[in-house]
C-alpha cells in the first residue's frame, strides 16, 4: 500500500488554528470586547501548574483576557462553590476552567456541575455532556478538548469518517467516552474497548480509524494495527524520562496510513481547542 505512515503533525496544526483564532479576537476586540477565561488552580500539583501555564501563554499569545485563579490546597468546598458561582455572574468572564484533579477533600463533581454550562469550555458539565450523547447540537454545546482536537486533526488531515470502522481503546468521561461519541456523530461505527475487553486485538485489528487513551506505554502493538488504518495516539506516559505514547510508535507507523506522534500530536491541539472553545463561549455571550 502507498503512503503508510504519513505523520500527523499536530504540533504544527495547532500553530495554525492559533494563528486563525488570533484573527477571531482581533474581530471581537473591534466589537467592543475580547473573549474572557478564567482557570482556577487549587493547591501545588506540579503537573497542574505546568498545564495551567500552557493554557495562560496560549490564550495571551492569540489575545484572549487570561486570569488564573490560585487557591489554597486547604481551601472548603464552599469557599470554592463561591468563586465559581461570583465567575458565573462576571460578563467578563466567558470560559470558565477548574484545573482538575482537585485535592481529596473536594467534590469535584459538585464543583463542575456548578458551571454555568455556557462558561463550560472543558466541555466536562453533563448539560455538555448530555447534549452530546443526544447528539443535541442545536443549542451551545462544549466538547471536551482533547476529542475535539482529535476529530479537528481527522478533518484538517482529510480523512473519511463516515461509514468507517473506529475502534476507540479507553473509556474515561474525558477522552474515550466523548471521542466515541463524537465519531458515532459522524456516522463511523464505534467500537469501544477497555480494561475487560477480552480480545483487544482482535477489535484493533478491524479500526479503520484506531484512538488508544488508555494511559499503558506502547500497549497497542504493530500487529494489532489494521494496514492503511489512522492511528490517533493520544496516551501521555512517562519512561525513563521520555514521553512515550500508548501505542508502538515505531512499529504501528509501518502499518498505519496516518499516525499521531508522541509528543507533538494530539497533546498541542487539546490547547488549541481550549482556545477554540473560549471563543465560541465569547460568540454564545456576545458583547
Ligand atoms: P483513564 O485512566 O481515565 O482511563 C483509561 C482507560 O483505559 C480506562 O477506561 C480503562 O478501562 C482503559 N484501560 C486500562 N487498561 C487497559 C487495557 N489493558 N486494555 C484496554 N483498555 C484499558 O485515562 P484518560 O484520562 O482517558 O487518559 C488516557 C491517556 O491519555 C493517559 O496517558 C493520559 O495522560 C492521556 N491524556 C492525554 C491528553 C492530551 O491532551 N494528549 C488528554 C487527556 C489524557
Amino acid at each position: 500500500m502507498e503512503n503508510l505512515g504519513k505523520l500527523i503533525d499536530g504540533k504544527k496544526i495547532a500553530g495554525e488554528i492559533r494563528e486563525e483564532l488570533k484573527k477571531e479576537v482581533e474581530r471581537f476586540k473591534k466589537e467592543g470586547r475580547e473573549p474572557g477565561l478564567t482557570v482556577i488552580l487549587v493547591g501545588d500539583n506540579p503537573a497542574s501548574q505546568t498545564y495551567v501555564k500552557f493554557k495562560e501563554k496560549a490564550a495571551q499569545e492569540i489575545g484572549i483576557r487570561s486570569q488564573i485563579i490560585r487557591m489554597d490546597k486547604e481551601i472548603s468546598q464552599e469557599e470554592l462553590m463561591g468563586e465559581i458561582a461570583r465567575l458565573n455572574q462576571d460578563k467578563q468572564v466567558d470560559g470558565i476552567l477548574v484545573q482538575l484533579p482537585l485535592p481529596d477533600h473536594l467534590d469535584e463533581k459538585e464543583v463542575i456541575e456548578a458551571i454555568d454550562p455556557s462558561k463550560d469550555v472543558d466541555g466536562f458539565h453533563p448539560i455538555n455532556t448530555g447534549r452530546l450523547f443526544n447528539g443535541q447540537d442545536d443549542a451551545v454545546r462544549f466538547e471536551a478538548c482533547t476529542p475535539l482536537g482529535i476529530m479537528e486533526l481527522l478533518d484538517r488531515e482529510g480523512i473519511e469518517i463516515d461509514g468507517k470502522k473506529a475502534v476507540v481503546v479507553g473509556r474515561s468521561n474525558i477522552v474515550g467516552k466523548p471521542i466515541a461519541h463524537l465519531l458515532l456523530s459522524r456516522h463511523a461505527t464505534v467500537t469501544i474497548c477497555h480494561s475487560h475487553t477480552p480480545d483487544l486485538a482482535g477489535e484493533t485489528l478491524q479500526a479503520d480509524i484506531l484512538v488508544a487513551a488508555v494511559g499503558r506505554p506502547k500497549l497497542i502493538k504493530g500487529d494489532m494495527v489494521k494496514e492503511g488504518a489512522t492511528v490517533i495516539d493520544v496516551g501521555i506516559n512517562r519512561v525513563d524520562g521520555h514521553l512515550v505514547g500508548d501505542v508502538d510508535f515505531e512499529a504501528a507507523k509501518k502499518k498505519a496510513g496516518y499516525i499521531t506522534p508522541v509528543p507533538g500530536g494530539v497533546g498541542p491541539m487539546t490547547i488549541a481547542m481550549l482556545m477554540k472553545n473560549t471563543l465560541k463561549a465569547r460568540e454564545y455571550h456576545g458583547v
